[in-house]
């Protein structure tokens, strides 16, 4: 199972889409259970992956050592804004399997979401990382928002050569940043999409895989299923609150039903299920897209607009359904090979 370790609901961003820290009341601060606690939990899966996510986990980088120094796991990840990587030594860098770092692709889109000067840290982490001989995935993790151009943002992330993979999720559900969505998606998401992947597919054809997570993921889908959601939220992913309880998954803090359990009372094997239900019962895309988001399904979010949100993962879908028979060689394009934090489906 994945686990997410939130070490801290705090941030040191206030990202436009996001909106900084959690509610301490929610999401507190400080850890507040025993970190003994946490490894009888997590060492009765021997299968456990844990990945550190916040706030900015690295704002509790002791709590992160503390974890990695005393509890097993079979792999660990970390998903951080970056701009705090010398906290961490290259020691610890080096266990990490998957280090996600989030980065919105081109300089002026990274910066006007998250904050002048942040492209610039994010690649400095990412560079001091790949000039310490960091030997994991380096995953450059997007956020697309109306500023997106889908298509030069990747290629921007994959033309630094510094990332392995280049992962992105739509900016959608929660914010209400959005002008005109609708625009956005026939006129920038859909052709770039469909540019990406023909560029991905000329690439394949000389025999090289351009690491985009939402196309590899895809293929790793359409030809063995996955999870429901692809993430596993509520399924075979959780995340320990700074306060022990359990959830389903680590964005839905103060929604009831993703309360599934907590440290004290629970373990691995009887942790509550949430499962996608509504209106993904009946898609013929359902194995594929697998629901798209638990918290999104379950919440009910964009309830007018979720059609639209459909409608371009049905069209990423179908773009690499049309595409796989130039696929040659699926040992070279199954990704990823654990449950590492990319939802897949963006
Ligand atoms: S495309 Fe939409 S309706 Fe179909 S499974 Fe995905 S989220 Fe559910
Ligand atoms: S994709 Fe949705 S359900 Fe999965 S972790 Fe993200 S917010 Fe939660």
């Amino acid at each position: 199972m994945l686990f997410f370790i939130i070490t801290t609901g705090m941030c040191n961003l206030n990202c436009k889409y996001c909106g900084g820290s959690f509610p301490e009341k929610y999401v507190p601060y400080r850890i507040k259970y025993e970190l003994n606690r946490l490894r009888d939990f997590i060492e009765q899966d021997k299968d456990a992956v844990i990945a550190f996510y916040g706030g900015e986990p690295l704002l509790n980088y002791q709590f992160i050592k503390n974890v990695m120094d005393k509890v097993e796991a079979k792999k660990f990840v970390i998903q951080t804004n970056g701009l705090l990587y010398e906290k961490l030594s290259m020691d610890y860098w080096q266990k990490f399997d998957a280090v996600l770092l989030s980065i919105d692709g081109r300089r002026e889109v990274t910066d006007y979401y998250r904050g002048m000067g942040v492209y610039n840290k994010v690649i400095k982490a990412a560079l001091w990382l790949r000039k310490n001989d960091y030997r994991g995935d380096l995953i450059a993790r997007m956020t697309a928002s109306e500023r997106t151009d889908i298509y030069k943002d990747v290629v921007h992330l994959l033309n630094l050569k510094i990332f392995d993979h280049i992962h992105w999720q739509l900016d959608v559900g929660w914010s209400d940043l959005w002008k005109n969505f609708d625009n956005w998606c026939e006129y920038n998401y859909k052709p770039g999409l469909r540019a990406l992947v023909k560029l991905w597919i000329e690439d394949l054809k000389n025999e090289s895989v351009l690491g985009i997570v939402p196309f590899l993921g895809i293929i790793k889908r359409l030809l063995y299923n996955g999870p429901k959601p692809p993430c596993g939220a509520g399924i075979e992913s959780f995340t320990v609150l700074p306060n022990g309880k359990i959830l389903a998954c680590p964005i839905a803090y103060n929604v009831k039903w993703a309360i599934v359990g907590d440290l004290e009372n629970n373990s691995p094997s009887n942790i509550k299920k949430v499962e996608i239900g509504g209106f993904c019962n009946n898609c013929k895309y359902f194995e594929i897209c697998g629901g798209r988001c638990l918290y999104v399904n379950r919440e009910g979010l964009w309830r007018d607009k979720i059609k639209k949100v459909c409608d371009v993962t049905i069209f990423t879908i179908n773009l690499i359904k049309e595409n796989i028979k130039y696929i040659k060689n699926f040992e070279k394009v199954i990704y990823p090979n654990f449950n590492n934090s990319t939802e897949i489906i963006p």
